[in-house]
């Protein structure tokens, strides 16, 4: 069985874009807002805020209360459109469902939108065309499995889940690359049946340990994106210990499949080192 290793891929993406960005007289900046203070959101950005340093980006954290207002919104979104010095924006999701989302997501132009979750960039990756951005959890899928040389052009994708934010923008990029797709959801019939049918099985389900040793086949390649925090023992009158937990059962699984990336340190280091390549691409595109 072949360990994907997210880390080190991430690490070897880092030193590249170090590299690049040493060059670089004025520094990519990335900007992230925040709105809320979820300890889930607040853990993403720190990592995003650690990468990016250690790669000498910059990056502008502009939190807002829980109850700021749509308008407020905007304008924080409007006012980072205008400075030339913010090259990428995104929003840390998931956001309040008091607010609405696609109008804010919208709002983020489509040159500094580096999640690559607006129409425009989501209609370059729908029609196939370049310059946009991809959604950093799917490029981050596709550059672990190229690193491992593991070809799609052609394979049985299943990709279980299908969010806007990982299951349809795989999806796209896979049926991009020649894969022949399936997507599997809450209402797929014989969900086992379906997933033991692909070569490359990606599970973004969020449900801990939901494929386990009858959901795969021999030599398959699998791709955990599932990240759940899962609460267990007390480890005194406070504190719990909390573990994160992949969609696949790692160990009931290991020794059927051919390739196998971990949780953690599978899928999530290549979501934030995918993001960082999109803000210099973003950086550079700026600049030409
Ligand atoms: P989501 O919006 O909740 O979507 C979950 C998808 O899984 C839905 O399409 C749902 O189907 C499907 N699903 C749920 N239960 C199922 C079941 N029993 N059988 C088959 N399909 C089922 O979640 P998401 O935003 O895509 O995230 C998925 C997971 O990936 C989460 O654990 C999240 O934390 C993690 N994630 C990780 C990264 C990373 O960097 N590693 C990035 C983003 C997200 P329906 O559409 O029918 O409801």
């Amino acid at each position: 069985m072949i360990l994907l290793d997210g880390k080190k891929v991430r690490d070897e993406i880092a030193q590249t874009l170090r590299a690049r960005i040493f060059a670089y007289a004025v520094k990519p900046k990335l900007a992230i807002v925040q709105i809320g203070d979820t300890q889930e959101s607040a853990t993403y950005i720190k990592q995003k805020k650690l990468f990016g340093e250690s790669i000498g980006v910059l990056v502008e954290h502009v939190h807002l209360q829980e109850t700021v207002s749509e308008q407020e919104v905007l304008a924080a979104i409007g006012k980072l459109n205008r400075d030339a010095s913010v090259h990428g924006i995104i929003v840390q999701l998931p956001i309040s469902d008091t607010l609405d989302k696609d109008a804010i997501i919208e709002a983020i132009a489509p040159q500094k939108d580096v999640d690559g979750l607006g129409s425009v960039n989501i209609k370059l990756l729908w029609e196939n065309k370049a310059g946009g951005y991809i959604p950093a959890t799917t490029r981050g899928i596709l550059s672990l499995l190229a690193y491992y040389g593991i070809s799609v052009a052609g394979k049985r994708v299943v990709i279980v889940g299908r969010s806007f934010l990982v299951g349809k923008p795989t999806a796209l990029a896979l049926l991009n690359a020649d894969a022949t797709v399936t997507v599997a959801h809450s209402k797929t019939v014989n969900c086992s049946e379906v997933t033991r049918s692909a070569d490359i099985l990606i599970i973004a389900a969020g449900k801990p340990h939901f494929i386990q040793k009858d959901d795969v086949r021999e030599g398959q390649i699998v791709i955990d994106v599932g990240i759940t925090a899962v609460t267990g023992e007390k480890l005194n009158d406070e504190v719990a210990e909390v573990t994160i937990t992949g969609d696949v059962h790692f160990d009931d699984v290991k020794d059927i499949v051919g390739a196998i990336s971990p949780v953690p340190g599978g899928v999530g280091p290549m979501t934030v080192a995918s993001l960082f390549q999109n803000l210099v691409s973003a950086y550079e595109r700026q600049n030409s």
